[in-house]
């Protein structure tokens, strides 16, 4: 089986193929990305297909590592001719941006971080902190953008030390049966710590919530 089947299996990218797959002079695995032949470039600014204007250098992408082998796709980008945003630079399924990491990298950097520490999952994964540490800021990001908290019956509010001294973080988490994750740190353990959690609920799903689960602490 080749490389490339195992790539479509796992991660196929419309609009791309998988191409040439060879080894670098550092011992990385670099996979060649081209277009599908007839297919037009998207513009990163508006999102609409639009003619090549012309290609930018070679690009790495960081991708999964196979078999402890680093994997990175190259891919020379298409700058487009967009009618409405001008001269843009293509907008890619696999990667954001400048980034030279591809969302499946982000991901599994990040689903890694959940088990080890930042530093170790970077030095395993022969990435650097800031990496890691930025992977795991996008997750939560996607994480909290699509945050569904309708249908919440039960919740449980606990607070945690962090840092020396007297530093709390209020934390709620919904506690019904199937569904036990953590909706919301915040600052402090104040009233206005919590209330800021009620903030985030509109007026039935606050009418939804049954149980509340929590300590002493006054506020
Ligand atoms: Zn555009």
């Amino acid at each position: 089986m080749q490389i490339q089947t195992i790539l479509n299996r796992v991660e196929k990218q419309k609009g791309f193929v998988y191409s040439k797959a060879s080894f670098n002079k550092k011992g990385e695995l670099e996979i060649e990305v081209r277009p599908r032949s007839n297919s037009r470039a998207i513009c990163s600014g508006c999102g609409k297909k639009g003619s090549t204007y012309d290609h930018s250098s070679v690009r790495q992408f960081q991708f999964v590592p196979l078999w402890g082998i680093a994997v990175f796709l190259v891919y020379s980008m298409r700058r487009v001719n967009c009618k409405e945003c001008g001269v843009t630079t293509e907008r890619v399924p696999w990667a954001c941006g400048k980034n030279q990491h591809t969302y499946s990298f982000r991901l599994f950097l990040a689903t890694w971080a959940k088990r080890m520490s930042w530093k170790e999952t970077a030095t395993v994964f022969s990435t650097s902190w800031d990496s890691v540490y930025r992977a795991v800021q996008w997750v939560v990001h996607w994480g909290i953008a699509h945050r569904e908290l309708s249908g919440i019956e039960s919740i449980g509010i606990d607070e945690i030390q962090h840092r020396r001294g007297h530093h709390y973080l209020t934390l709620v988490y919904q506690l019904d049966q199937g569904y036990k994750r953590l909706l919301c740190v915040r600052k402090e353990r104040t009233e206005a710590s919590l209330s800021s959690f009620f903030n985030l609920l509109d007026a039935d799903a606050i009418k939804g919530i049954k149980y509340a689960c929590t300590d002493m602490w006054q506020a």
